[in-house]
């Protein structure tokens, strides 16, 4: 904002006092709305608030008393938004079956009459993480204070099942802004991006949507899926397994 404010005095200076064209002040505002814009919807840009949007490089263990520090290899984490929802369960069979662990964004509203499935993930050692209660078109557009209540809500239905404090936070849609970053500093969490969007939920065919995640897919790369597409437990057995081919272990977050 600084370098804005500093820019704008300056290109107003080159108006008053060296007849450059009213234009220039026009243009400055649109970059400042542009740049803004990107940064509410590019989450790895940490624009409004840091996120973590690519596994670390270096793997950190405490076990008893004894630190080590590895340097991790070619891992990946799969993570799936928006459950528990009607593929969540053949998910969780497919992951169990290729001995997969993975993280589950949860949205707070979808968790009553699914508690087993939330059990579950907790049972089979993925990790469980919030994705907001009501996951609204509106979510965005909300106070700090709104948005924190929907964090704890979700944060709340969780831990009553689980027994486990939940720290992490996806915001749904990726997009962040002022209020977010508030709300979610407000409630201790933390925010987890990524590094590959599928595009799953538009997808229409599941070749091309395997070939797409293939072909970009590197190491340390955070996936987003979603397990409330159909398309997305299709692919996920070609997809662990093409994984699985290329040297790539998994992650949960
Ligand atoms: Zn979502």
């Amino acid at each position: 904002m600084l370098f804005f404010i500093l820019l704008v005095l300056h290109v107003a200076a080159g108006i008053y006092f060296n007849g450059y064209s009213a234009w220039w002040l026009l243009a400055c505002v649109l970059a400042l709305v542009s740049i803004l814009a990107l940064g509410s919807i590019l989450i790895h840009w940490n624009f409004y608030m840091p996120s973590v949007n690519t596994l670390p490089i270096l793997k950190v263990n405490f076990n008893r008393g004894q630190l080590s520090v590895l340097q991790r290899g070619r891992q990946v984490a799969l993570t799936f938004d928006d459950g528990p929802a009607a593929h969540t369960e053949a998910i969780l069979d497919i992951l169990k079956k290729e001995g997969v662990q993975a993280t589950f964004f949860l949205i707070g509203k979808n968790i009553e009459g699914r508690e087993a499935l939330v059990q579950r993930m907790l049972a089979e050692g993925h990790s469980i993480g919030n994705h907001s209660f009501d996951h609204g078109f509106n979510f965005d557009w909300q106070s700090a204070a709104k948005m924190e209540q929907e964090i704890l809500r979700t944060n709340e239905a969780i831990e009553a099942i689980t027994g486990t404090p939940v720290k992490l936070f996806r915001p749904p849609y990726g997009v962040t802004n002022p209020n977010l970053a508030k709300a979610v500093r407000n409630s201790g969490m933390k925010s987890m991006g990524w590094s590959l969007r599928s595009m799953d939920t538009v997808a229409k065919d599941k070749d091309q949507l395997l070939g797409k995640i293939m072909s970009k897919v590197k190491a340390g790369d955070i996936i987003l899926l979603h397990d409330r597409c159909a398309i997305t437990e299709t692919v996920l057995p070609e997809l662990i397994k093409s994984l699985k081919e290329q040297d790539y272990t998994f992650a949960s977050l």
